[in-house]
């Protein structure tokens, strides 16, 4: 399999050459030349993720060098449980995903770890030191700082929005030593995307730090994730017997891609549905049919504060017909108010301690009409565990939320707090900064 940029259909690139740039020459981003179709027979003798993913993503893997590491890169970056567990509601229907088992707690260590697993594979004795460079809302920084963090011949510089972290997000992003740093842009989230996006435009920066990047633009990020919806999928079916109708918690898109793909490449899923916050450029759109990026605005579920969600790219290059692509897919946005109702009322109802981005998700989901809610088998994808943000959690639901292991060890270590000035100049300066293990 090639990759294409979002950009130029004729570009034709390797998985590995796609892993190691992120973005495509062209600006663009990497898309698969095709997505293949899962042959139905083998679907019920699945189990584990990393199994999912040897057979899902052999094809996406085919022809290049990193094929034969495909089943080892599974068996290392996926041994992380997602597990589907049914809501008991009344006659509804409802499941949660729960995506946030990993070291960092949300679910962008399946991303993460899947992408340092492959790059860490394209090493050579003669590469350059790799500078990952990542914009975060939040989640992303912390899951590839643990990815990559002490590995060799790699650095990470992580930006992040000053200010609108939650403190244990902000804790989980600054402390590292070695080859991770973390700065505190004086912007916005999409600040910190512009600046990665334009020091990737710089061709003498890109070549000077060998950059490359692991925001959800990268592919390595979204394939994994692509097994996730698969196995989720996979297990409705087999104790439900119908498709799973998703809930994506969505910010950046990249999760909402991943699950358009896994529909698009066979596996049972039913609906979509988007649950965005108070940044409305999707939801928006699905009801006016006008793409309108925009500056993004603070919000309780932080890690989905995107006006101008990159993968919005990829949704275009899949269903280049606009009509098409807001018929595929549905979208709504519950405001902070709504988020807080919404962490209360679970509570209260089945108690379910659900992490602001979820939240959104289990309010798009009452948000239903009842009639839909009880016909299909909807699974709601719980992004973050609740414990990242106890001052907003524990407040509303009146008890203390106890961190799990992997979260509270990452706590309990020295951070260095950097700020930085939204300039490409300024950043220039700082990406060689960390020391890098041979
Ligand atoms: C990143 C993130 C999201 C949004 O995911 P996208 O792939 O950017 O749409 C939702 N919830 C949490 C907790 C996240 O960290």
């Amino acid at each position: 399999m090639n990759y294409a940029s979002t950009r130029d259909a004729g570009l034709s690139s390797t998985l590995s050459v796609a892993l190691r740039h992120g973005l495509a020459p062209d600006g663009g981003l990497y898309v698969p030349r095709s997505l293949p179709q899962v042959p139905a027979r083998t679907l019920d003798e699945w189990a584990s993720l990393p199994a999912v993913a040897e057979a899902l993503l052999a094809p996406f893997f085919a022809g290049d060098r990193l094929a034969p590491a495909l089943a080892a890169i599974a068996a290392e970056s996926l041994d992380v449980v997602a597990p589907v567990l049914p809501i008991q509601d009344g006659a509804e229907r409802l499941a949660i995903l729960e995506l946030f088992h990993g070291p960092t707690a949300a679910f962008k260590d399946f991303g993460a770890r899947f992408l340092a697993a492959c790059l860490a594979r394209l090493r050579e004795p003669e590469s350059p030191t790799l500078t990952v460079l990542v914009a975060t809302s939040g989640d992303t920084g912390a899951a590839v700082a643990a990815a990559f963090h002490g590995r060799p011949g790699v650095r990470v510089v992580v930006l992040y929005p000053d200010g609108r972290v939650s403190p244990i997000q902000e804790q989980q992003l600054t402390g590292w030593d070695g080859n991770v740093r973390s700065f505190a842009v004086q912007g916005s989230f999409d600040d910190c995307q512009r600046l990665v996006k334009q020091a990737f435009a710089d061709a003498g920066l890109r070549e000077r730090f060998a950059l490359t990047s692991a925001n959800s633009i990268n592919i390595g990020r979204l394939l994994p994730q692509v097994v996730l919806f698969a196995s989720a999928a996979l297990a409705t079916r087999e104790a439900a017997g119908t498709p799973a109708s998703f809930v994506i918690p969505s910010g950046n898109l990249g999760l909402a891609t991943a699950c358009m793909y896994a529909r698009e490449m066979g596996l049972p899923v039913g609906q979509i549905l988007l649950a965005h916050n108070a940044n409305r450029a999707v939801p928006d759109f699905m009801t006016d049919g006008d793409w309108k990026p925009r500056t993004s605005v603070a919000t309780l579920a932080s890690a989905m504060d995107v006006g101008d969600p990159s993968n919005m790219e990829r949704l275009f290059a899949l269903y280049p017909d606009a009509q098409a692509l807001r018929h595929a897919l549905r979208a709504v946005s519950i405001d902070d108010a709504g988020i807080r109702e919404s962490i209360r009322g679970e509570f209260q109802r089945g108690g379910v301690v659900a992490c602001p981005h979820t939240a959104a998700g289990l309010a798009a989901y009452r948000g239903l009409p009842g009639r839909e809610r009880r016909e299909s088998r909807w699974v709601v994808a719980a992004t973050a565990h609740p414990a990242k943000f106890p001052e907003i959690v524990e407040p509303l639901v009146g008890r203390r939320v106890e961190p799990p292991a992997a979260l509270a060890r990452l706590l309990d270590r020295p951070s260095r707090r950097e700020r930085l000035l939204p300039s490409v100049d300024g950043l220039a300066d700082r990406l060689g900064e960390a020391p890098c293990l041979p």
